[in-house]
């Protein structure tokens, strides 16, 4: 169906993101069979093609061993040229490293603000010819700046040449929210305002800024990860099914899901700090950058309206997760012996998306006795199929291909940017909260009227 490029361009090849996930993905690719052209790095590291496998060689580790025949083929592939992005003769370099490659994939793991730069030197050297170009998030800072940004890669590219990654599309247990919400009919009837009392997503890392500082104040929580990962979780899970066969018609549903979300305001958010941030490098003495957000976001639309959905995110928290829990409505009268003083939470469904994938329903269960009274407990289901596969590997692999399904379009991005443009540069001091803890006790407050945060242990979803 689509036409596969003849060669992968990767500008940013020297860099971090590269050498942490870009190279491991890499080698998945030529061992599936999905890698059998060119990948020439482009950067001004001043590196010979000997630097250049050195660096894949450190950055896949033990893999290289795993899979030594694929990995010698990956070696085998790689190409590099060494220049200045701002330096035309870079685009020369580049074209003749290239050689009879026709249609090439330009992958941008560089820094935002060379974006631009590099797409306009791709094009004066007419190196955009019948090629696509995938860009690295953040996809502009706010609404203006994306807005810019679009501008620029649209001058030289036409829109189904431009895949825009966010990492979290390629995972397995995202995909799995779209499929288990569609491949299941049983869900469908409760998936609605009239059933479900409030959705809640965590996001939690219970490390810092990695050394990442600086680009971290240009950032903070809610567009590092908030705007765009997480969003794209509220989407799918709010969806509409999507009207016609094909990827489009998710994109369309998607898009619909961001259009109907409420702009937050200040009201809406909580932002918080860890204790020690100001004391990172890179880091301002008087940052006021979130390194945790809480928020409550309203869907406008017939199925959600009057739901709250919960978001938080942040670093130094107790753990490294990700959830959502949609907690369901109470029944409508007690019929039974149950204390429900209204302390136990009500039905809910949890799907754990990292460490390890779970799905559970929690159900009220008779305890056996002559009474009637009984406790909640879960159903649960826990993937084992570990995928060694990172989802880097399928969202390039898919580029190469020329497959956009699961790739961001222009439209969802600036939606997206439109619901938190009014709080992005509020500069409020963000609340300071200790490593360790769940933040700011504002966002217990935030979430209280409606329920409790649930609070992913590292525990739960580890057992078979
Ligand atoms: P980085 O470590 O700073 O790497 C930047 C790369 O760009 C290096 O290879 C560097 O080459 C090259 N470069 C910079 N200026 C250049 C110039 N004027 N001429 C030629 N080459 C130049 O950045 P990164 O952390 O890998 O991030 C890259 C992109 O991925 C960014 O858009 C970032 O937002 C996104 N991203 C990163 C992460 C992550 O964990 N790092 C996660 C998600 C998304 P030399 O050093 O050889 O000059």
């Amino acid at each position: 169906r689509f036409e596969r490029s003849d060669a992968f361009v990767f500008f940013g090849a020297t860099g971090d993101l590269a050498r942490k996930m870009i190279f491991p993905s890499l080698l998945m690719m030529v061992r599936d069979g999905q890698l059998d052209v060119p990948v020439v790095g482009v950067a001004s590291s001043g590196w010979t093609i000997d630097d250049l496998k050195q660096r894949a060689r450190e950055s896949v580790g033990k893999s290289a061993d795993k899979h030594p025949e694929a990995f010698e083929r990956l070696l085998g592939l790689l190409r590099y040229v060494d220049g200045d992005y701002r330096d035309a003769s870079t685009f020369g370099a580049l074209k003749e490293a290239l050689g009879g490659a026709a249609r090439p994939t330009h992958y941008l793991a560089i820094p935002p603000a060379l974006f631009g730069t590099v797409i306009e030197g791709l094009a004066a050297a007419g190196l955009n010819r019948d090629a696509r170009v995938v860009v690295e998030k953040p996809f502009g800072r706010d609404l203006e700046s994306a807005v810019e940004l679009d501008a620029i890669i649209s001058s030289a590219f036409p829109a189904e040449s431009v895949f825009r990654i966010d990492h979290f599309l390629g995972k397995e247990e995202i995909m799995n929210l779209l499929y288990f919400r569609f491949a299941n009919a049983l869900v469908e009837p409760v998936w609605n305002r009239d059933r479900i009392a409030s959705v809640q997503i965590t996001v939690a890392e219970d490390f810092g800024v990695q050394g990442r500082g600086s680009f971290y104040e240009s950032a903070g929580a809610l567009r590092d990860v908030v705007e765009n990962h997480m969003f794209q979780v509220v989407a799918l899970l709010a969806m509409e099914a999507p009207a016609y066969q094909g990827y489009k018609a998710v994109h369309d549903a998607k898009v619909a899901v961001f259009k109907a979300m409420r702009p937050l305001t200040k009201d809406d958010v909580v932002r918080g700090q860890f204790e020690g941030y100001r004391d990172e490098s890179g880091v301002a003495p008087d940052s006021d950058v979130e390194t945790f957000a809480a928020l409550r976001l309203w869907i406008d639309s017939w199925r959600w309206a009057g739901v709250p959905w919960y978001l938080r995110t942040g670093k130094h928290l107790p753990t490294k997760a990700a959830e959502v829990v949609v907690e369901f409505k109470r029944p409508p009268q007690q019929l039974f012996d149950d204390a429900l003083d209204g302390s136990e939470r009500a039905n809910y469904l949890r799907f754990r998306l990292s460490p390890v994938p779970e799905i559970a329903l929690a159900a009220r269960v008779k305890t056996p006795g002559e009474e009637f009274r009984g406790s909640q407990r879960e159903l649960s289901v826990v993937s084992n199929q570990t995928n060694e596969r990172p989802a880097y590997a399928r969202l390039l692999s898919d580029a190469l291909r020329g497959d956009p399904s699961l790739f961001t379009q222009e439209e969802s991005i600036e939606a997206a940017w439109r619901v938190v443009d009014d709080v992005l540069d509020d500069h409020s001091p963000a609340i300071p909260y200790a490593r360790g803890t769940w933040g700011p006790a504002e966002a217990d407050a935030l979430i209280a009227p409606h329920t409790t945060w649930m609070n992913p242990t590292t525990d739960q979803g580890d057992h078979a």
